[in-house]
């Protein structure tokens, strides 16, 4: 699956704006077994049926232990899709970067975890985030040759709003919300720091995602809360990253 190429746009665009209803999916799947992917369009298929059908009680982590005769239909088609994927994950996720975990929901790539500077970029630390090397040496600087100059290492945000259209959530492994008392856990900026806590500190542009329409404060009642509102968050920076580089 080359997620970029230019005649699935208008596929991918219809399933994320529409991101709850299989149709769209499955259309593309036609499309896919009209054009020489038949195990991306079962696979696909098999996802959607799959999230359609009732709870079985079987964790997907146990099909292993079903592996050789799995007792319900619904663990036949998690299993059959689970082979797929397995079979063709370099190539279905030849556009994701290294390094970044993949789920997938419903026959597509639906969230992603990785660390916070993977995802947003970090100091260059060839040049110090001077952007120039040599400075130590003399008067003859020169512009810092890993980070062209630009002082930050892109992250990834960009490459992932790219290359998964229906991307729902981006987990940060290294994020942690701040709890203060039972019900109440709380994102903050990352400037200034808070040492005490600084796995729920968060990058200014994040932050700023979750706080939109809100009060500078925000309190979330439960920690799976606020952990789904980041990662609700974080993907949807990487949709707007993904835009931006896209012209
Ligand atoms: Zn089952
Ligand atoms: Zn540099």
């Amino acid at each position: 699956m080359t997620t970029t190429l230019p005649e699935h746009a208008p596929f991918y665009a219809a399933i994320a704006a529409d991101p709850d209803r299989d149709a769209p999916r499955l259309v593309f799947a036609d499309w896919l077994d009209e054009h020489g992917e038949a195990e991306r369009a079962e696979f696909i298929r098999l996802g959607c049926e799959y999230w359609r059908m009732p709870y079985c009680g079987h964790e997907p982590e146990l099909l292993d232990a079903q592996r050789a005769a799995p007792t319900c239909a619904r663990c036949r088609i998690g299993l059959t899709a689970d082979n797929l994927v397995r079979t063709h994950n370099i190539e279905w996720t030849v556009n994701i970067p290294s390094g970044v975990l993949c789920k997938w929901r419903r026959g597509f790539i639906d969230s992603v975890s990785l660390t916070t500077r993977q995802l947003v970029g970090e100091p260059c630390e060839h040049c110090k985030g001077t952007g120039l090397v040599g400075a130590a040496d003399g008067p003859y600087h020169v512009g810092c040759h890993v980070c062209d100059g630009k002082r930050t290492l892109p992250g990834l945000a960009a490459d992932l709003g790219r290359a998964c259209p229906t991307l729902r959530a981006v987990v940060l492994t290294d994020r942690e919300p701040y709890e203060d008392g039972a019900h109440d856990f709380s994102w903050w900026e990352s400037a200034p720091p808070r040492r005490d806590h600084p796995q729920s500190d968060l990058p200014n542009e994040l932050y700023e995602l979750l706080a939109v329409g809100e009060s500078m404060f925000i309190n979330y009642d439960t920690r799976a809360l606020a952990l789904s509102a980041l990662a609700t968050a974080a993907a949807r920076f990487c949709r707007e990253a993904g835009r931006g580089s896209a012209n």
